[in-house]
């Protein structure tokens, strides 16, 4: 079953369910600003969770666009390391608000998951998780479905907890936020990784398909919990995670959707294609991510939302740069994504222009610095082969425009610890000289014009704006 028509029978199969089809949301979260990006489906129900807004209907389902790159849920640097992670996923989900609860949420996933009209999933080969204390959902699973009592692992709220498992879901550390339960698929023996809740859980092995969340709570500032108005649903099911279930691949970059993006990076970054290259999988999720956050509204830029789109832009051109492309490349794939996602995604094809043109625009802006930055850190790499050192990583931020993420990930490459109390002393320092050079030139005493500096790749703005204003000489 192709990507495509995976999204459209779990819309079409709650749709039958009595749920109102949605729109995805913009990735450009509207008046929140607790929030990057939006980083689940229930992002654009938050207020109706919360009893603010109403809607006409109180059952919904959606395939919503995903981006978690920064903020609570940021998977950034699992890219390329993982088989199940990207920074751009499509989430399935079905909600209710105050409609149904665990009972229903439950039924309707595993209907979906095994029926035979519809995804049709051998039951052996599923697990599922419940929130520690929760023996309703437990029994719900165990006597009502029966999923046998082994494949039922209880999972707390990590709070001390020895392992990453985590079963009370929230969307950011304020809002909505309830126990959940997770099912997981067993891609098999051969691939390293254990059950959800064991030492090994965070291999590849079991992989988490659906979060079905029990929305019971609103977490304020505090921590405080407030019981929500009416028990709710909230589900998240990764579209590219279950279309590699169906298509009898492990790694979501082997799924339809992924095979001619990834030919194309390799067609535009000069390489032979093969699914060995973890780079072409890291630009092949990157073009998805700077893309479709462009198609709404972000545009690249020095901090907050425009600076992580950045970060991921000049990682992507990096590794086309270590695939041995140094020309421009990586705004020519925006094509074959409106090829690929385009009738899914208008957006796509009716922003390919301004797409393109603000991609193109970082490429010709960071090909001024890569190539030396790269020569700065490779010599210092030679010198010392354990730890990058935090006057050298700032030296790349500062005057080469690495964001420290994209040197921390070319170390990680070579198993190399980039020094970051060591670069933050070294930003320290700068802004100390920046503010004395600053009073100085209010007393006309100073040209501060000729630093050493060419990029200006700066995080936050307060400080830094006045610091740029310098280099600019103004
Ligand atoms: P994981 O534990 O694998 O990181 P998660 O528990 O953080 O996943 P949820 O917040 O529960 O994920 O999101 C709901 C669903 O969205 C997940 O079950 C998964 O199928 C999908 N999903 C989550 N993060 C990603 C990602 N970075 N890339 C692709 N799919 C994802
Ligand atoms: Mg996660
Ligand atoms: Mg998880
Ligand atoms: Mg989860």
């Amino acid at each position: 079953m192709k990507t495509s028509e995976i999204r459209q029978k779990f819309l079409d199969f709650f749709a039958s369910k009595g749920h109102q089809v949605v729109a995805s949301s913009s990735l450009v979260p509207w008046e929140d600003p607790t929030l990057l990006f939006t980083n689940a489906g229930m992002n654009q129900f938050k207020d109706v969770f919360l009893g603010f807004d109403k809607r006409p209907y109180s059952r919904a389902t959606t395939s919503q666009k995903c981006v978690r790159a920064g903020g609570k849920h940021n998977d950034l640097e699992n890219v390329g390391y993982t088989a199940r992670h990207h920074t751009f996923f499509e989430m399935l989900g079905n909600f209710s608000f105050g409609d149904y609860f665990k009972r229903d949420a439950i039924h309707f996933a595993w209907e979906f998951l095994t029926g035979e009209q519809w995804l049709a999933l051998p039951k052996d080969k599923l697990m599922v998780t419940v929130y520690a204390t929760d023996d309703e959902a437990f029994d719900i699973w165990n006597k009502e479905i029966g999923v046998p009592a082994d494949k039922i692992v209880r999972i707390g709220d990590n709070k001390g907890a020895p392992y990453a498992s985590d079963n009370f879901w929230q969307m950011g550390d304020t809002g909505p936020c309830g126990p959940c339960t997770e099912i997981f698929y067993d891609h098999g023996a051969h691939i390293w990784g254990g059950p959800p809740g064991s030492p090994e859980e965070d291999g590849d092995r079991f992989i988490e398909i659906w979060n079905n969340v029990f929305m019971q709570f609103n977490r304020d500032e505090s921590g405080t919990m407030h019981p929500l108005p009416k028990p709710s649903v909230d589900t998240g099911m990764g579209l590219e995670r279950i279309s590699a279930v169906l298509q009898h691949v492990h790694a979501n970059y082997e799924i339809d959707l992924f095979q001619n993006l990834l030919k194309a990076a390799a067609r535009e970054t000069g390489v032979a294609f093969s699914m060995d290259i973890p780079s072409l999988k890291v630009i092949a999720d990157h073009i998805r991510a700077c893309s479709f956050l462009i198609a709404d509204g972000v545009i690249p830029s020095n901090d907050g939302r425009g600076y992580v789109l950045r970060r991921i832009i000049r990682r992507a051109i990096r590794h086309g740069y270590k695939l041995g492309q140094k020309g421009l490349f990586f705004h020519k794939l925006v094509a074959d994504l409106a090829a690929e996602m385009g009738d899914a995604y208008p957006e796509l094809r009716q922003k390919q222009a301004e797409i393109e043109d603000s991609l193109r625009q970082e490429e010709l802006r960071f090909a001024e610095t890569l190539d030396k930055g790269m020569a700065l850190l490779e010599t210092a790499l030679a010198a010392n082969s354990k730890v990058l050192d935090g006057e050298t990583a700032f030296k790349l931020y500062d005057t080469f425009g690495f964001p420290l993420d994209l040197t921390a990930d070319i170390c990680r490459e070579r198993e190399v610890e980039v020094d970051q109390d060591g670069f933050d002393k070294a930003m320290e320092a700068q802004r100390e000289r920046a503010r004395a050079a600053s009073s100085f030139k209010m007393a006309g005493n100073v040209d501060y014009s000729g630093a050493d500096t060419v990029f200006n790749g700066y995080e936050s703005t307060s400080v830094d704006a006045k610091v740029l204003a310098l280099y600019k000489g103004n």
